[in-house]
């Protein structure tokens, strides 16, 4: 791209792939890649994001594409499956198929949603078995004092809760919660949205308000941005996706192979949530028995898919590349520096 960042990548192809079920809000997922010359990145910040808050998203795309990433300390990580907000027959399906060992639920889709949980979660535990761990995320929809009074229903229906993510939205509601439940507490917004994520992550551990930590580098700003953020965690770490193709999947990857040490399942087995991928379908990060490779290089999307998939409607390609170019502006520093 002519007068992108640093002058070093190649044109973006913009992106269109519906999702098999609603999440997050969203119905299809949009973003774009991006070559430069250590293979690809992928730009991909929810619509809604301002240009600041997208701004890590392509520092992650950038380094992805020009850098490439640190030396991995793993060859393949497990790998929760991610269950959306589905009927309790579906939610069974998905886990029984999945070969994972790991759950993470979504729940509190809607203030009234505390039935339907219960039974997704009945019918998680039922499919996975008593060995398995499930994990809920609550994306901070709760105070503290509603999720003190559902979250031990919800840890029985599960069968007991490997944590609960990101129950209420501050830290200081983490920590005042932690007080109250025996349920473990991950933070994942309270840190990734966080002006300064190393600043927040170290607020987390010494004020006790979690125990697990959700790194992700697309929001964080890359492999090496999200390693510091883990570094200055002090706690187990888990990385998640932020629904990419297997383009910005493997920079994720790459993250959770790079991690010290590793005690959970990632939530990285996301890319059946799309209904398609870029990348050739040997190498399209589908877990296999509860795994995803990690890998050394970034991956490059498949001409005839990238076409396939590419975005219709000539308005959202020209806001994709709008937004792609003042993003760009706005991280204003020489590729090599990121
Ligand atoms: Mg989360």
């Amino acid at each position: 791209m002519t007068g992108g960042p640093g002058g070093a990548l190649g044109p973006p192809h913009v992106y269109a792939i519906p999702l098999t079920t609603r999440f997050r809000g969203i119905t299809v997922r949009e973003g774009l890649v991006i070559p430069g010359a250590a293979g690809w990145g992928e730009f991909c910040p929810f619509p809604e994001y301002d240009d600041g808050t997208a701004a890590p998203w392509l520092a992650g795309a950038v380094e992805a594409a020009t850098l490439g990433w640190p030396a991995p300390l793993r060859d393949r990580v497990p790998v929760n499956v991610t269950v959306p907000v589905v009927g309790p027959e579906r939610a069974h399906d998905l886990v029984a198929g999945s070969g994972c060992r790991t759950a993470k639920v979504k729940v509190a889709d809607h203030p009234a949603s505390l039935p339907e949980d219960l039974a997704r979660l009945e019918a998680v535990r039922d499919a996975l078995g008593p060995d398995g761990a499930v994990r809920i995320d609550v994306n901070g929809a709760w105070d503290v004092d509603h999720a003190a009074a559902v979250l031990p229903a919800l840890d029985k229906a599960a069968g007991g809760l490997e944590y609960v993510e990101q129950p209420c939205p501050t830290v200081d509601d983490l920590a005042a919660l932690r007080r109250r439940t025996s349920v473990p507490i991950a933070a994942d917004e309270a840190i990734r949205r966080a002006p300064d994520p190393v600043a927040a992550v170290r607020s987390v551990t010494r004020r006790q308000a979690a125990d697990v930590v959700v790194v992700k580098c697309a929001p964080l700003g890359g492999v090496r941005a999200a390693l510091r953020v883990a570094e200055a965690a002090e706690l187990p770490c888990v990385v998640s996706s932020a629904l990419e193709t297997s383009v910005g999947l493997a920079a994720q990857l790459a993250l959770a192979g790079a991690l010290p040490s590793l005690d959970h399942a990632c939530g990285l087995g996301t890319v059946r949530l799309l209904t398609g991928d870029l990348v050739p379908a040997q190498a399209s990060l589908v877990p296999a028995d509860g795994f995803l490779p990690v890998p050394r290089t970034p991956p490059a999307p498949d001409a005839g898919l990238l076409d396939w998939w590419a975005q219709p409607e000539p308005d959202r390609v020209r806001w994709w590349v709008e937004r792609l170019r003042r993003v760009a502006r706005l991280l204003a520093r020489p590729t090599t520096g990121i």
